[in-house]
């Protein structure tokens, strides 16, 4: 029998429900329209991420092979950034606006983890995709003999990213900060400007030649790649912010460049023994390490300031949208998390934790991406986007099917052999992270969910984690051709040339 009876409150409900999606549809849609390359707005980007989820969007995204004959390629690397000053890791002190703005037009990786803790190796696994220890450029000299030290140079036999883009028609510029990334060491093959001439020089030396020489090949497809040690405690910050913040400080460092090396050589000396740690513990109090954090925190605001002032000349020159745009750091710095500062001679998170964002013209939008990569998977992934064919034998790898939505499992290992002095090895698994020193044998084992400050070492009561991933560890220093039995007992002075 028909019913003639008025709609129920429940049929009431479908109808409304029914044309509060339509209203979304039209919405979208009109958004969509007048927006189509949904480039200003971080959530509308996401709505539209949601919408086009299908499997063809989703294969196209990243795909950039089509436009590789016009595309600019551009590296950033702003050196001894930590990853958790700036905004995008949840640092609310406001020190990096530039790169947050940066952020939400890039695919951010959260947990990007650099194959050394100092610049010369970390920069070269970058160029290489390889570990350092199978680039082989660990330090700037190395030891021919028992008294014999020779610079270290990338071998010939070991392409770089950099020239492969250049012996496919990109023509390179290089503005850098000089010292650990000086074109000698292998990083200048066939580049067609690379500045190298100061040691340790900020951006402000680095960007207004990287500005002359853009001005002078616009036209060309590039690949520029900008470096500064602006966050680095070998740069000197501005008089006039050191006597500010001086100002709130009662203790006895000065806070310059001098004091800084000082320092960090102290804190090497505390090394009695093969395997021990840097220790100033003894000699910087908390308000000196304040006094520092604050001044480092005032560098990487400057740092920020510089990057953010190129990427608007940049995108004002018209060069953004014909351009891929990588930003990175090449390692940390610790400031007495551990109880020393500086960087290179330990593998703690504050130095291994790396800023690492990639810019897609066409698909310039915020992605996220939490799984753990590495630092030297970024010219792989840039590659595999332009289309371009991998050098063999690398161990980076692309990370576009992770930003495809797939999973990946990336082992991620760090080493250091700073100055031929201390000789780590770290790994992890998940959240467990293992360090091992060569040294001396001695094992630490974090997990970083519960402790990402790595203050508690549980190697004692989780051996079996333990084990395992020291076994992990020992199979992939097989695999680099690292005898770890080399550096067992090994203890001599510091290289100087660093
Ligand atoms: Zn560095």
């Amino acid at each position: 029998m028909k019913s003639t009876k008025p709609p129920g409150p429940l049929k009431q409900l479908r109808v409304i429900i029914a044309v509060i999606a339509l209203l979304n549809v039209v919405v979208v849609g009109w958004l969509l329209l007048r927006n189509p390359k949904g480039e200003q707005n971080g959530s509308l980007s996401r709505a539209m991420d949601s919408l086009m989820a299908d499997h063809s969007m989703e294969s196209a995204r990243y795909d950039l092979s089509d436009m590789a004959s016009d595309l600019n390629v551009v590296l950033i690397s702003m050196d001894a950034l930590r990853w958790d000053r700036t905004g995008i890791s949840g640092n609310e002190k406001g020190l990096t606006p530039s790169l947050d703005a940066f952020a939400d037009e890039a695919v951010v990786f959260h947990a990007a983890v650099t194959a050394a803790p100092w610049t010369l190796p970390s920069h070269m696994s970058v160029w290489t995709a390889r570990w350092p220890s199978v680039h082989g450029v660990t330090n700037k000299l190395r030891l021919l003999s028992q008294d014999q030290l020779v610079p270290t140079q990338l071998s010939p036999g070991i392409q770089t990213f950099p020239d492969l883009l250049i012996l496919n028609g990109w023509t390179a510029g290089a503005f850098t900060g000089g010292a650990g990334v000086q074109a000698s060491y292998g990083f200048g093959r066939n580049f067609d400007a690379y500045l190298d001439d100061r040691y340790f020089a900020g951006m402000d030396y680095s960007i207004p030649a990287a500005l002359e020489w853009l001005e002078q090949n616009r036209d060309k497809r590039f690949f520029l790649f900008l470096h500064g040690y602006d966050s680095h405690g070998q740069y000197p910050l501005a008089e006039s912010s050191l006597e500010e913040i001086a100002a709130d400080y009662h203790g006895n460092l000065d806070g310059s460049v001098k004091e800084q090396a000082r320092l960090r050589e102290l804190g090497l000396k505390a090394i009695g023994n093969p395997g021990d740690s840097p220790d100033l513990t003894g000699v910087l109090d908390e308000e000196d390490t304040r006094f520092l954090r604050e001044i480092y925190d005032r560098k990487v605001r400057d740092a920020d300031q510089r990057v953010g002032s190129f990427l608007a000349k940049f995108r004002a020159m018209g060069l953004l949208d014909h351009s891929l745009v990588a930003i990175m750091s090449d390692h940390g710095d610790e400031l007495m998390e551990h109880g020393s500062i500086d960087h290179g001679a330990t593998l703690y998170e504050e130095q291994l934790h790396v800023v690492m964002m990639i810019r897609f013209p066409g698909y310039a939008r915020r992605q996220d991406i939490q799984t753990p990569v590495r630092l030297l998977d970024l010219f792989p992934t840039v590659f595999d986007a332009l289309g371009l064919e991998q050098p063999p034998g690398v161990d980076g790898k692309s990370l576009l099917p992770l930003l495809r939505g797939q999973e990946m499992d990336l082992p991620v290992f760090s080493e250091t052999d700073y100055r031929l002095y201390v000789h780590q090895r770290m790994t992890r698994r998940g959240s467990l992270k293992l360090i091992l020193d060569l040294a001396d044998g001695e094992k630490q084992l974090f997990d970083l969910e519960k402790d990402s400050g790595e203050q508690k070492d549980i190697s004692s009561s989780d051996p079996r984690s333990t084990y395992e991933l020291e076994q992990n560890l020992r199979a992939w220093m097989d695999k680099t051709r690292t005898n770890p039995q080399d550096y067992l007992g090994i203890h001599q002075k510091p290289i100087t040339l660093f």
